[in-house]
């Protein structure tokens, strides 16, 4: 291995890029970044739906390197994220390692290097390759009878068609998860009529957005160290809930008081028994949102938890008979967070599919990063990362760190070819399952973060101890050849 080490990294999301900074940073410059869009940004370059925001605090939502002094409000939109990926692209200059509108289709290690093929039929080797597709990509369309059957607009939220005017109409939401909600106070804003069809109600918790003056802009390009401070601070307050999945204790205490006090704003007691969950606050991702429940209650606003029979021509039918009308149908329900690089195609060297692997054995991965049957294949944000209600940049930034020390360990070494134990890999895993036992994701509610086995995506124990693990690799776990 040397500086002319040749890498494909997979996505020009948040992870992607990161990755190609953190590469060039080391000194490697042989870097193909491909990306099956025509824009950099992943996720928020799919998502374009009306109200899309973070719900983690910007200063927070950010790179901990590039911090944004110029971030308009608290919880910025979609579009003001997406800008400030591009932003960052071109501060790194990374555009001239990106190649849009490229999906690798399929990928084979032959024991020295990666074969690559893509959607322009186009086959090229690389060293090193590193997925960096993130989480939530491959949307989950219902199994609802008639769903090709509706003459009207339909489209799931991921694929939000900016070219329909949906001003006036009348629009069915299904799914009332981060992505519904944040919707939901926007198009009740100029729908004719709303139905959300929901099928288990969420706890909200209060997010009160906060407009950032220009003098506080202007402070934080001023004054030195005042956007880390803004940072590390929203960082403290967000790990500090982490006991709330861990254990019973005053997050939890307080997240049931602030939730409940949200849910006490609704007035009609019907329409609050039906937006009221069975089960604990945290069990599901907690949903964000100060408009929802105020939305709820306008007039033009409808919610329907009867389950839907069927789409008709015309809209919904639910299984007590009724029917309703509908021009545009969102379906706001979700992203299946086992696809990982997958529909991509990938094959070790001894001709194994990933896909018959993870069937075998279940998906796992060594500390969220490597995978033991396949050699020099990095990932970030894989398995069990820690997702959730934090910032996933944090988490990227630890595991493109880590990864980071591996190459150069390799270096050194004059090794081409990193492995990774396998038994290190199913011990770490095994710690994993026994610790997500006991957490609160297991309380008793569905959720995308679990499996048909009940498995959790979601990673088992505090960020600190994500840090602690990612921190420093223990290279008796690899072999360098
Ligand atoms: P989601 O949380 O998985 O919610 C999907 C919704 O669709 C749920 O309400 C689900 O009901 C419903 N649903 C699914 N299939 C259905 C069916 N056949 N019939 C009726 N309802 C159905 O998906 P999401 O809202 O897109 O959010 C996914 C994740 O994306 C979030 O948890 C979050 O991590 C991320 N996200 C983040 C932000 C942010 O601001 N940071 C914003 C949006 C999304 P059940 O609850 O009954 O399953």
């Amino acid at each position: 291995m040397n500086k002319e080490t040749s890498f494909c990294i997979v996505g020009a999301g948040m992870s992607g890029l990161l990755m190609c900074i953190r590469l060039k940073e080391a000194g490697f410059t042989n870097i193909r970044l491909l990306e099956k869009a025509p824009e950099l940004g992943g996720t928020w370059y799919h998502n374009r739906y009306p109200g899309i925001a973070c719900d983690v605090p910007a200063p927070y939502y950010s790179y901990s390197f590039a911090l944004n002094p110029d971030w308009s409000q608290k919880f910025a939109s979609g579009e003001e994220i997406h800008a400030y990926f591009k932003s960052v692209a071109e501060k790194y200059d990374l555009l001239r390692h990106i190649e849009f509108n490229t999906e690798v289709l399929a990928a084979e290690f032959n024991g020295e290097q990666w074969q690559l093929h893509t959607s322009k039929d186009e086959t090229f080797k690389c060293d090193f390759m590193i997925s960096a597709c993130g989480i939530l990509h491959k949307a989950v369309y219902p199994e609802i009878e008639g769903l090709h059957d509706f003459r009207g607009k339909l489209f799931h939220s991921s694929d939000w068609d900016a070219n329909y005017n949906w001003k006036g109409k009348r629009i069915a939401v299904i799914g009332n998860g981060s992505t519904g909600v944040q919707m939901i106070p926007q198009l009740a804003k100029e729908a004719s009529q709303l139905t959300l069809f929901q099928r288990s109600p969420q706890w909200i918790m209060p997010a009160k957005n906060k407009i950032y003056s220009d003098r506080f802009k202007k402070a934080q390009h001023w004054i030195p160290g005042l956007k880390q401070f803004q940072y590390w601070s929203n960082r403290k307050t967000f790990e500090s809930f982490t006991n709330l999945v861990l254990e019973e204790g005053w997050q939890r205490q307080l997240v049931h008081r602030m939730t409940r006090a949200m849910l006490a704003t609704v007035k009609d007691e019907t329409l609050k028994e039906k937006l009221t969950p069975d089960y604990e606050p945290g069990c599901k991702r907690l949903v964000m949102s100060n408009d929802f429940y105020r939305a709820m209650q306008k007039e033009n606003v409808n919610l329907c938890t009867d389950s839907i029979k069927k789409i008709t021509q015309n809209g919904v039918e639910t299984n007590k008979g009724e029917t309703f009308e509908f021009d545009l149908i969102v379906l706001a329900t979700g992203f299946d967070p086992r696809a990982y690089m997958r529909p991509m195609v990938l094959k070790n060297e001894n001709g194994v599919a990933l896909n018959e692997v993870w069937q075998k054995e279940g998906i796992q991965a060594y500390r969220t990063v490597m995978l033991p049957d396949f050699a020099n294949f990095f990932m970030v944000l894989g398995p069990n990362s820690p997702i959730g209600n934090f910032s996933v940049i944090a988490a990227a930034e630890d595991q493109t760190q880590f990864l980071i020390k591996l190459l150069k360990h390799a270096f050194k070494q004059s090794s081409k070819v990193i492995r990774v134990n396998k038994t290190a890999t199913q011990d770490y895993n095994q710690r994993i399952k026994e610790a997500m036992k006991t957490t609160i994701w297991l309380t008793g509610c569905n959720s995308w973060y679990l499996d048909e086995q009940g498995n959790s995506a979601t990673w088992p124990w505090t960020p600190q101890q994500f840090r602690k693990d990612l921190k420093n690799p223990d290279y008796r776990d690899f072999s360098f050849e």
